[in-house]
């Protein structure tokens, strides 16, 4: 028998079936982009020039003249209040992880007339009162306003809920001093140098009709899927995002059998309502499937601008949520929401492109784009061997700590696999010889023979390597499913940007002699001294963890052993040579960094106390004495029962343990919680102290639920969480 709670909310499932939020709407392609202020909206109701003008604006990035302005915000108000909108907002990222917006409605009062309004100014400009973002120190009270500046390169959209609709222009958050308050302001800032480096170069290279490069970004995105009434029964899932606490399930993912497995229909019912509201919003949802662990699932659109597409990934992960509970279910987000079976990641598929169509790292089929693409190759490996550090410090935070290195994600030691065929070019190059197995009639003009065509199946791909190179992009895998991706692609683009940098400064300085000798040698010097971070072998195991050592790679296994890396002198330097972030804005970041991972840890312990206190161990007590009772009625009756005896016995010792974490967990977190260190010392205690003792509660809580009565156990097990859906 099941607890009373469990039962209804397992009854309550049998009865659900898939729901049909949005099968009337219209499908692909009249739903597509139809609740963006898009190109074709723009060039329908603005005149020529404006239009014209505001096109330009948006390739580059550059902010709208106030006349222009104008212009462009009649026309968006027009076609949002002909859509149903009633407000409009600036939505920005904030340094919390989501997204932030506050509602204006169209509405002014003039001499007593009615008006609808929307300015060139409300449209480039908002002040919302940012005194309780977080600032990391940067903002004194007394001018805790920021302001939020539209970025145009993402276009505006409307959002529809239940009773309305909201016009939602996305910016970027400053202070008034002009720090960057938010996640989007450096990722603008280091695409912007990231299109100056590489033009310079590859207008050395030869490439002189490329006007503009951007990288582009494609996120994987997974979740977990659990039943809301479940949900409703656990208040570590409500708190944390994770379970504290949940026995092994008789079968877990072991059989293999939900990865790409057919969708069950009510989670299809939910896919494809998540895809119409994504697609109406612009955003390119493309593939959807099952994931490895039992209501694990995965869905990724068609890469686009990474400025762009990092807006969309907080989209997809708001719908995703939102849609859920029209469906009776909740979007677990988390890195790590069941002990046991697989995390979920953010696969970060990035690249570099330009405005004449090519991809930087696509090796191309002529000796020119062969030579383009080894250049930018090196640039990355470069890049990565240089800056592991800041990758690491890009993926840190409390929840991705479960996942990193756990063997079923990558290890948080930074590493790129290229595969076979492409180490063995990079190999000749190092060696400078002609690679095997290649055409030896077509030679590259950087005196190695041409690539060979580049395998690009998923077939022979290293699921164990952190950054892995697949074909045409590099894959960042460490990513957490829960994050924004500004973060680690501002990185991305800066350090890439910095060695793109390097090798045009060298090129610069060869004086008289050849490009193609001077792109040789200096590519097989670079790649030389850069080898040690290739690695194509497996990324589990304990062997790669010696060799990395060996190797002098950073392993940074938390994340509070990473986060204090942002601030190391090679790093500050280069966030402020280019600009991407100030001294100050690198302290604010650590800081608040610091302190989030403090946060979570504090709400799980908090929360596993209080489940353990008043749900566990009342239930493990109730058990304790029904079995203690009929133990003395037995014997009472004169017979013996050892066997019973040794039961009680051992489950009043798992009690006695379970208390004793309790206590223990209680005086941990209170000594940390009082501790008035700096930040970094605090997130650390928090690391050392705290987290350990939440497992230890976890180890003592997970024992009994395999004892006590089901019908007594009050938390909804992990067969069901996982399983019923
Ligand atoms: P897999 O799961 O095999 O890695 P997917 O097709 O699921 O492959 O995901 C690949 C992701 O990479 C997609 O989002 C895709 O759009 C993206 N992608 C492809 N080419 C590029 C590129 N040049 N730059 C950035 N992302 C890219
Ligand atoms: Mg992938």
């Amino acid at each position: 028998m099941t607890s009373a709670a469990r039962v209804s909310a397992i009854q309550a499932i049998a009865q659900k079936s898939p729901v049909s939020a949005s099968a009337h709407e219209p499908g692909l392609p009249e739903s597509f982009g139809s609740n963006v202020f898009g190109l074709q909206q723009m060039r329908s109701r603005l005149p020529e020039a404006a239009y014209r003008a505001l096109l330009s604006c948006m390739h580059r990035g550059q902010g709208l003249e106030p006349a222009l302005a104008d212009q462009v915000a009649n026309a968006m108000k027009e076609w949002a209040l002909e859509r149903g909108a009633t407000h409009f907002t600036h939505w920005f990222q904030p340094m919390t992880g989501s997204t932030a917006e506050k509602h204006d409605s169209f509405l002014n009062i003039e001499n007593g007339e009615l008006l609808l309004e929307f300015s060139g100014k409300a449209l480039v400009k908002g002040e919302p009162d940012a005194s309780s973002f977080p600032s990391g120190g940067l903002r004194a009270t007394f001018e805790a306003r920021g302001y939020t500046a539209w970025d145009p390169t993402s276009p505006a959209f409307i959002r529809e809920t239940t009773n309305g609709a909201t016009l939602c222009i996305p910016t970027a958050f400053c202070s008034w001093t002009g720090e960057a308050l938010d996640e989007k302001t450096p990722l603008l800032r280091s695409a912007e140098v990231l299109n100056r480096e590489a033009l310079r170069l590859l207008h050395m290279l030869g490439e002189k009709q490329v006007g503009f490069v951007y990288p582009t970004l494609g996120c994987e995105q997974e979740y977990f899927l659990v039943d809301r009434d479940l949900y409703m029964l656990r208040p570590d899932l409500i708190a944390t995002g994770r379970t504290l606490f949940g026995a092994k399930p008789p079968k877990g993912q072991e059989l293999e059998d939900h990865y790409f497995g057919s969708i069950s229909p009510r989670v299809l019912a939910y896919m494809q309502d998540v895809e119409r509201e994504l697609w109406k919003l612009g955003v390119p949802v493309k593939t959807r499937h099952n994931e490895v662990a039992p209501s694990q699932y995965e869905l990724a659109p068609i890469f686009e601008r990474s400025t762009v597409a990092a807006d969309h990934n907080m989209l997809c992960m708001e719908i995703l949520k939102s849609v859920a509970l029209q469906h009776g279910f909740q979007c677990l987000l988390h890195e790590k929401p069941y002990a046991g079976i697989n995390g979920s990641g953010k696969h970060n598929n990035w690249s570099m492109a330009t405005d004449t169509g090519e991809n930087l790292l696509d090796p191309g089929n002529t000796p020119g784009e062969n030579m383009r693409f080894v250049v930018f190759l090196t640039a990355v490996i470069r890049a990565v061997d240089l800056h592991a550090d800041l990758l690491r410090v890009a993926i840190a935070h409390a929840g991705n700590d479960h996942r990193l290195g756990a063997n079923e994600a990558p290890p948080a030691i930074l590493s790129i696999y290229l595969g076979e065929q492409l180490t063995e070019v990079v190999d000749s190059l190092i060696a400078g010889t002609k690679g095997s197995g290649a055409n030896k009639k077509d030679h590259m003009r950087l005196g190695v023979s041409a690539l060979p065509q580049l395998p690009r199946d998923a077939t022979d791909r290293n699921r164990t390597s952190p950054f892995a190179f697949t074909g045409n992009k590099f894959e960042f895998r460490a990513v957490g499913s829960s994050q924004a991706t500004a973060r680690p692609n501002t990185v991305l683009n800066t350090i890439v940007a910095d060695s793109i940098a390097w090798i045009a400064d060298q090129l610069g300085k060869r004086g008289e002699r050849s490009l193609e000798s001077a792109v040789t040698e200096l590519v097989q010097s670079a790649l030389k001294q850069h080898s040690r971070v290739l690695f194509n072998g497996n990324g589990y195991s304990a062997e790669w963890h010696a060799e990395a050592e060996r190797r002098g790679l950073p392993n940074f296994r938390s994340a509070v052993d990473a986060i204090g890396q942002l601030s190391a002198k090679k790093n500050l330097e280069l966030f402020e040579k280019y600009g991407v972030l100030t001294a100050k804005e690198v302290e604010s970041r650590t800081s608040i960094q610091f302190e989030a991972y403090c946060k979570a840890i504090a709400i799980e312990a908090q929360s596993a106390l209080s489940i353990a206190r008043t749900m566990v161990l009342p239930a493990a007590q109730k058990h304790q004495a029904v079995v203690a009772q009929s133990v003395a009625a037995v014997k009472a009756a004169g017979l013996a029962v050892p066997g019973q005896e040794k039961r009680l016995r051992s489950m009043t010792e798992r009690i006695e343990h379970l208390l004793t974490a309790i206590d223990e967990l209680a005086l941990a977190f209170e000594k940390t919680e009082a501790h008035h260190g700096a930040v970094r010392e605090h997130a650390l205690a928090f690391r050392h102290d705290v987290v350990p003792a939440v497992a230890r509660l976890r180890e003592s809580c997970d024992i009994l639920e395999t004892m006590v009565d089901d019908s007594l156990w009050p938390l909804p097990k992990y067969r069901e969480l996982l399983f019923l859906q």
